[in-house]
């Protein structure tokens, strides 16, 4: 994983020549009018200017300014994560997303006349995006969303408004300049629960999409639209003893540190076989991890990360570095520390609950069968992210085709499931529970059949 090294930016690149903010609305109602009114006029764009609005999308944000202003800004707004990884996810969101090549159309054709099926816009979109991705979301949705022919109103969350705003700004302004309707993202400038549920009752909007924890996706599931539900997932490693220890704790450590294990695709436990769990250990260690073994500090930090039930990880903790979390239970961090790990059991909450902080367990199994097993049984159900380290072909595919995840990495980062360092399309709305998957634009349109009748 290489860093961008040069400085933060602290102050917000230029919005333009005026102060508005375009595209952000008070009420919601207004947002949502403003977003169908630009949606009538895009109807009418053509392919080749919805390209170009796209690659306007692409060159204002991997802007490097705005690349290092939006991970900054991320980090002190939400108060979690690294920005220095936050400046490589914008950057992916902004280049590998597909844009309108994405609308492949297929076609039939016969004596009695040409079929195609084609893509069509829904429409209106409402889209709620997450704290743990807040820009990268908006830059992944808007491409795929608007390269399908859509207006969409974003509701972020509170703890990302003032960021997001400032991007739906900054993303208005680049497609006007490239032509492009006025509106065709739109803002709520203060989001609420009241607000969420106003852009979700509105019959203006044709499609929701929600990419979060579980209630707002069980939310937008609810609606009686359209849906889209990216939820929360709680990716096992499993690692057997076929595979190549040293890269595979090289791979987990870079994946489960990755912006303090945001990504709902990171690495959130490991389960190992019995004999290669020391040099497993002793490798991650070599690669950054601290190992912390000492029940007493490890209650401690059950009570400092989550929450007294032990059923949800403390939320001001979530996305913190892993040095700040060692010395705030008394424990001096070794230099360069940017991953907690302790062997423990697999009832441990640490290993049950979707914690999104750099502390991952290692839990021991006496086979690979077994370990898959157990692995399976952690990701809940949830269908989301699952990854594997061994060399042994047979055992990769029983996991493949058992945990049935939408993504599945095999001897690399989890984050190479979304595009980073690995190949394939980037997305941050990965649709475990609708089934979409990885979204790109074509989830963001209708299948419409064209018939051309040619029968005499
Ligand atoms: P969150 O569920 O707290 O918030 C997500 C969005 O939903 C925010 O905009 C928030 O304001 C809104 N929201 C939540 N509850 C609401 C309610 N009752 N009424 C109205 N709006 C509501 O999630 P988060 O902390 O921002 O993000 C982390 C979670 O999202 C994790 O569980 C993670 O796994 C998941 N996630 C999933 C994906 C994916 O693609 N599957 C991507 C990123 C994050």
């Amino acid at each position: 994983m290489t860093t961008s090294t040069a400085s933060p930016i602290t102050d917000a690149p230029v919005a333009g020549p005026d102060d508005r903010q375009l595209g952000a609305f008070d009420e919601v109602a207004d947002a949502v009018q403003a977003a169908q009114t630009a949606f009538d006029t895009y109807l009418d764009c053509t392919l080749a200017q919805r390209r170009a609005f796209i690659a306007a999308i692409r060159e204002e944000s991997t802007r490097e300014e705005n690349l290092r202003y939006m991970a900054y800004e991320a980090v002190a707004e939400t108060k979690m994560g690294n920005a220095e990884h936050k400046v490589l996810k914008n950057k992916y969101a902004a280049t590998l997303t597909p844009g309108v090549e994405d609308l492949l159309m297929e076609a039939y054709q016969s004596d009695t006349g040409m079929t195609t099926m084609e893509y069509a816009p829904y429409g209106v979109i409402g889209a709620i995006t997450p704290t743990t991705n807040p820009t990268e979301t908006i830059i992944s949705n808007g491409i795929s969303m608007l390269a399908a022919g859509n207006a969409v109103v974003f509701s972020p969350h509170p703890r990302a408004r003032r960021l997001s705003v400032w991007l739906v700004d900054r993303l208005n302004r680049a497609l006007i300049a490239a032509g492009a309707p006025e509106n065709l993202m739109t803002i709520i400038r203060k989001p609420s629960m009241d607000a969420t549920a106003q852009l979700m009752a509105s019959p203006q909007v044709q499609m929701l999409v929600a990419t979060g924890g579980p209630q707002i996706v069980n939310m937008v599931l609810s609606s009686g639209k359209k849906a889209i539900g990216a939820g929360s997932g709680n990716p096992p490693v499993v690692v057997d003893e076929t595979a190549d220890i040293p890269k595979a704790a090289r791979d987990i450590v870079n994946g489960a540190s990755f912006d303090n294990n945001l990504p709902c695709t990171a690495e959130k436990e490991v389960v190992a076989v019995s004999p290669v769990v020391p040099e497993l250990v002793e490798r991650m260690v070599h690669e950054g991890a601290q190992l912390v073994n000492d029940p007493e500090i490890l209650e401690r930090l059950r009570d400092l990360l989550m929450s007294p039930d032990r059923e949800h990880p403390r939320p001001s903790w979530v996305g913190q570095d892993a040095g700040t979390i060692l010395q705030a239970v008394g424990v001096t961090p070794d230099p360069g520390t940017r991953l907690i790990i302790t062997e423990t059991s697999a009832d441990d909450p640490l290993v049950q609950v979707e914690m999104l902080m750099p502390v991952l367990p290692i839990v021991a199994t006496t086979d690979a069968s077994q370990a898959i097993d157990l692995a399976i049984d952690l990701e809940h159900g949830h269908h989301h992210t699952a990854i594997m380290h061994s060399r042994d072909v047979s055992r990769l595919e029983s996991m493949a085709r058992r945990s049935r995840t939408t993504i599945f990495v095999k001897n690399g980062p989890s984050y190479s499931g979304i595009g980073i360092e690995g190949e394939g399309f980037a997305t941050f709305t990965i649709a475990g529970p609708t089934g979409e998957g990885l979204t790109s634009a074509r989830s963001f349109a209708r299948r419409r059949r064209c018939v051309l009748n040619a029968s005499m």
